[in-house]
């Protein structure tokens, strides 16, 4: 059994650990406190937030600066308040639209569903939302609309100067989201040509600072017509007064092996020991998350007692709206919730009624290597910022205590004191493709807030000058070039996506791009790997996982979008509806670029050779004589192996190519397609030669 000090005692000596290989905790630190009531209905919960006190600062401040800066604790009301204040102060007259981009897909919807609901409007008219591949306004109605950043990059390319946004809030930027950092990039040059644009860019820390400095125009830029009209190119800088309570810090006195198992003992722990209050736990992504809950679930039941007074719930993007709704939703009576989240509820989201945080340490995030030209989402140590941001969350309503899976040792010595910015861990391939979409030629010279790798950016490059995106000057190639950046998804998956057309298979393509662009569609239940492995059998193609996934959709659409059928075949039945979903809005697209729907009828050949058509950089053969199927990639001859979720897993056939490249103890290719070598050639003459039978190699340029 974990141990813990008592609270608010000094910070005791090191114990000895008797159990062995218990948790054991003792408290440190604590922050700032204040107090503060419940209110009652809508309208009073409003006016109770902190921000409702700088709301005629922030309208004064917005009015006269061309940029406004606010930096509030999570919670204030930033993300809810101040778009309806700019609302009810004009912004949203004469047709004008309050933008409002959030880093994250599931904020969005949250947000905006909660903004209509204080506003006492539907979902979709007064406010709206758009995040790929879902678009919930009404054009001429939507006054109040939350977008990604993301989404808000590619409106630019229909409407360079985003000319129907009046006032258009950043928020979340301390996040650095590669997208963030670019559209912050973008509007500082938007503003020069629409001094009447108004931008707030709102943080949860005071990194806000640097920001500052990013939108101070230099001298060049000063003066001229803006200097007497317009307002003022100085930003301003507004903070909101936090209304945290105390948070007792607690650290577990040893280094825990899997922080999993860790997690869930806390939290039992602190369900025995602790009075009443909701937990919310930091894991990383579906997988540990999906986990947690299980075993919670199975400790509940089994520690007899506690049995059903435990709401175990996950949070994490991907969930249908009514798993999120239950998140939101208060805590019956008797029950204890326990939310068990990604580092979306750090400051993006705010949950009410959390008393207890527990901190993994870790969460899940993107790395890029140039030069193996992986990316991957690994489970990476956090900062420190984003540990006092996690511990914060406790204090909402009461004071509140933050169990840190982590020693103090380690987050006083080794945790970094802030996290590195997206766009220097991230490809760059989507991110140039945008830029150059939009005109921006000298993508070195671009005003980035912090600037990305050259080897990042010169990779990028070869891939989209490989792909016929680019021309040997670097411009966007007309059409295959401004076709590939306006189809939402990948630049290689776009161009198989146009190869399809040719090909005569544009119906199978977008069937499996939008497979592709949905996390997974099968459900991994812990332990039941085997019927998972099973079930995927029923629907597995000789050639790959691409065609894999057109006999599961094709069995779906014809169980009549069962989800009795999915449950049965380990189908994740919310996932499919999003194919669906997704599939509809790229044949908008594809339709808007005079692609031709046309299926092949399972000719899966030319399937195939469309996938070669945008993958063929990913191209890898079977080393001979290899026990283990152990493959090289043709470009760089990097040793690679099919991961264990293919269908080809164990198949190994002579020639794939794949999709991306996961690395963990090897690396592996996901979603992985047979191919004809010959075919390399044929696709991509520029990239490939034939050098005899079976041998292919790259061509140097
Ligand atoms: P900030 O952006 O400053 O972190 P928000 O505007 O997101 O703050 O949240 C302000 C308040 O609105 C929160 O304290 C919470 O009480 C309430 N709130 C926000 N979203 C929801 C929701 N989906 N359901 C219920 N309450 C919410
Ligand atoms: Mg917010």
């Amino acid at each position: 059994m974990a141990k813990f000090w008592k609270p608010g005692t000094e910070k005791p000596r090191l114990v000895e650990d008797e159990d062995g290989g218990v948790l054991f905790f003792y408290s440190t630190s604590s922050s700032s406190s204040s107090s503060f009531g419940y209110a009652n209905n809508l309208q009073q919960q409003r006016q109770r937030l902190p921000v409702f006190k700088r709301r005629d600062a922030i309208l004064f401040l917005v009015e006269n600066h061309a940029t406004t800066i606010v930096v509030g604790e999570t919670g204030s009301g930033k993300t809810t308040q101040i778009p309806q204040y700019l609302n009810e102060g004009g912004w949203a007259e004469s047709g004008h639209v309050i933008g409002c981009t959030q880093p994250r897909r599931l904020a969005v919807q949250s947000v905006a569903s909660r903004v209509a609901e204080e506003m006492g409007v539907k979902l979709g008219e007064e406010v709206g939302y758009v995040i790929r591949f879902e678009d919930v306004t009404t054009p001429g109605v939507t006054r109040i609309k939350f977008l990604t950043d993301g989404v808000l990059l590619r409106e630019m390319m229909d409407d360079p100067l985003l000319s129907k946004y009046s006032v258009i809030m950043i928020d979340e930027a301390h996040e650095r989201s590669i997208s963030t950092d670019i559209v912050l990039g973008l509007l500082k040059k938007i503003q020069r040509r629409r001094p009447e644009l108004r931008l707030i860019i709102s943080s949860a820390t005071i990194e806000a600072k640097s920001i500052a400095s990013f939108f101070r125009a230099s001298k060049k830029h000063r003066g001229g017509a803006t200097k007497e009209l317009g307002p003022k190119t100085e930003p301003a800088i507004v903070s909101v007064e936090g209304r945290g309570f105390t948070v007792e810090i607690n650290y577990i006195q040893e280094p825990v092996a899997d922080y999993l198992r860790a997690a869930v003992s806390t939290v039992m722990l602190i369900h025995k020991q602790q009075t009443v209050g909701d937990i919310l736990v930091f894991l990383t992504g579906q997988d540990d998350i999906d986990a947690g809950v299980q075993l919670l679930n199975e400790e509940a039941q089994s520690s007899g007692k506690s049995n059903g007074e435990l709401l175990v719930l996950p949070l994490y993007s991907g969930l249908s709206r009514a798993e999120q709704d239950l998140v939101f939703s208060p805590t019956p009576r008797g029950k204890r919730k326990i939310i068990i989240s990604t580092n979306i509820a750090e400051t993006s989201l705010t949950l009410e009624g959390i008393v207890y945080v527990v901190d993994s340490g870790f969460s899940k995030q993107r790395f890029y290597d140039p030069l193996s030209d992986i990316e991957n989402l690994v489970v990476a140590p956090i900062s420190k910022a984003s540990a006092r941001q996690r511990a914060g969350r406790a204090g909402r309503v009461r004071p509140g205590k933050c169990f840190r899976l982590y020693t103090e040792e380690y987050y006083v010595n080794e945790m970094s004191a802030e996290g590195i910015p997206e766009m220097q861990r991230s490809n760059l391939v989507s991110c140039i493709i945008q830029l150059k979409a939009l005109g921006i030629d000298n993508i070195l010279g671009f005003g980035w807030p912090s600037s990305p790798s050259p080897e990042a950016m010169i990779r990028a490059l070869e891939v989209l000058y490989s792909l016929g995106v680019l021309d040997d000057d670097a411009k966007l190639t007309s059409p295959t070039g401004f076709q590939v950046a306006e189809i939402p998804l990948d630049p290689m998956l776009s161009k198989a996506l146009l190869a399809s057309n040719e090909l005569g298979c544009s119906e199978e393509m977008l069937t499996i791009s939008a497979v592709l662009s949905v996390q997974s569609i099968w459900i991994s239940v812990r332990g039941a790997q085997k019927q998972l492995d099973e079930a995927k059998l029923r629907f597995a193609a000789a050639e790959g996982d691409h065609v894999t996934f057109l006999n599961v959709y094709k069995g779906f659409l014809e169980s009549g979008k069962s989800s009795k059928w999915c449950h049965k075949n380990f189908i994740n039945y919310h996932a499919m509806k999003k194919v669906l979903e997704t599939r509809e809005q790229l044949k908008k697209t594809a339709q808007r670029l005079g692609i031709v729907l046309k299926s092949c009828d399972r000719d899966i050949q030319v399937i195939r050779k469309a996938i070669t058509a945008g993958f063929f950089a990913n191209a890898c053969h079977l080393e001979p004589y290899s026990h283990e199927g152990k493959y090289k990639t043709v470009r760089t001859s990097q040793d690679v192996y099919i991961h264990p979720s293919s269908v080809l897993f164990r198949v190994n056939p002579k020639w794939v190519v794949y999709h991306s490249l996961v690395s963990t103890d090897r690396r592996y290719m996901r979603n992985v397609v047979t191919i004809d070598p010959t075919w390399l050639v044929e696709v991509a003459p520029h990239y490939y030669q034939y050098q005899g039978p079976g041998s292919i190699a790259t061509l140097t340029r």
